[in-house]
């Protein structure tokens, strides 16, 4: 069955969801298919940003007890906590997500220290498979980052496995991981497991106490939007607080930070995974972006995401069937985040072309294009748009001017 532009617009009139879209701030004429890399600016993070600003110009160092900065990433983290099936006190915001990687796989190594090996994909986040090779130069205890393909996980789960640490969705092919039955499979091996969220917090429904995780992390400014470099959050399950040893020991993590005692104690629970002075600016405005997210039902989000991909599937095999975009993420919607990406050998000059002509979706190297599902703020229309725009840069075969091939530093 063909569709048409009719058929979108049909959907948008029928989507409960439609509404969300005018509480976000977003340029005319733009359709926006990046935000899963950064999220869209809700318009309250303009008032909490500026009331945040007033409070630092009025009450100066006061602020931190009189306006409760002083816990704001715990109050942050917290809410994130419910977007993933956490419970109240297992996470915590602040910090990157880099960060906060280094911080879990230091903790979970430490719990079980008779194992050597971090398993996990080899084509996990650059970022992920760094940090994890730093830590384990750092600690100099003959640690071993072990890569497999995402079929081959399960199988490698083996009895030398200390941390399977794995990116629940890919960040370029979008496929997603059954967390429930990989940390079962982990943990049934004696290995501990650590999921990094970046694409999932507020993209895919997350229920880490019902998948019985152990730690976890993710990122405040893809789909939670909490604006460029939003501090990440980390969860770490109850039952490992009391054992854990944290290896950044800065004074937010101390029992008693304004106490300076000249030793570290832990501070109770998940604090003591805090490192140093919360960014109150950079929280005020993640947390208008997690308050728009906890408005909106995760079910409904997920449904209409997966709707998204369907129709924009669609359109790409009906629109630009012969242009020799290849599929690169799963068939099955349940195997899949909210993103489709598909390679091409122009990859990179059709991305630029399009950009050019206000479709922003990005590039990952080698040829992929990544198209990203925003649900809060996306519409079925704009997806109309965006193909057919592809289809023209195609047949006019626009996206081969030299200005499109031309490399930049952030892709
Ligand atoms: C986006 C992303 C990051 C980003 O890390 P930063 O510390 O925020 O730069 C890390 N890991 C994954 C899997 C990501 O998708």
């Amino acid at each position: 069955m063909t569709l048409r532009r009719a058929d979108c617009e049909a959907l948008d009139r029928a989507d409960p969801l439609r509404p969300v879209r005018e509480r976000f701030a977003l340029p005319p004429g733009v359709i926006y298919l990046d935000g899963n890399s950064l999220g869209a600016m809700p318009k309250a993070a303009h008032e909490r940003v500026n009331a945040a600003l007033g409070q630092w110009s009025g009450d100066l160092i006061s602020g931190w007890n009189i306006h409760g900065w002083i816990d704001l990433h715990e109050r942050v983290g917290a809410k994130i906590g419910r977007l993933i099936g956490a419970e109240a006190g297992e996470t915590i915001a602040g910090d990157s997500t880099s960060i906060n990687l280094f911080k879990l796989l230091a903790a979970a190594l430490q719990l079980n220290p008779k194992r050597r090996v971090v398993l996990s994909e080899r084509d996990n986040f650059p970022t992920d498979l760094y940090i994890a090779e730093g830590l384990i130069r750092h600690l100099g205890q003959g640690h071993e980052l072990r890569l497999a393909a995402p079929d081959e996980i399960a199988d490698e789960i083996t009895d030398d496995v200390a941390v399977v640490m794995l990116t629940h969705v890919n960040y370029r092919t979008g496929r997603m991981y059954d967390m429930a039955a990989l940390t079962a499979a982990a943990q049934a091996r004696g290995a501990l497991t650590l999921w990094d969220l970046a694409h999932s917090a507020g993209a895919v429904p997350v229920d880490l106490a019902a998948a019985n995780a152990d730690f976890a992390l993710g990122c405040g400014y893809k789909f939670l939007n909490g604006g460029p470099g939003a501090p990440a959050f980390l969860y770490a399950a109850r039952r490992h607080h009391a054992a854990m040893q944290p290896v950044l020991t800065g004074w937010f993590g101390h029992a008693a930070p304004f106490a300076f005692e000249p030793s570290w104690r832990p501070a109770d629970g998940i604090v003591k995974l805090a490192v140093g002075t919360p960014p109150i600016l950079g929280l005020a405005a993640l947390e208008a972006g997690v308050d728009l997210m906890l408005e909106a039902s995760m079910a409904e989000l997920r449904c209409k995401s997966l709707k998204q991909a369907e129709v924009f599937a669609a359109l790409m095999a009906q629109e630009v069937g012969g242009f020799g975009f290849q599929s690169a993420s799963p068939d099955d919607p349940a195997m899949r985040g909210s993103q489709l990406c598909f390679q091409h050998e122009n990859g990179w000059p059709i991305m630029r072309a399009l950009i050019s002509r206000n479709v922003i979706g990005d590039f990952r190297s080698p040829g992929i294009l990544r198209f990203g599902f925003t649900p809060l703020y996306l519409g079925f229309t704009e997806l109309w748009d965006a193909v057919a725009t592809l289809r023209d840069i195609m047949a006019a075969k626009s996206w081969d001017r030299p200005e499109h091939h031309a490399r930049a530093r952030v892709t």
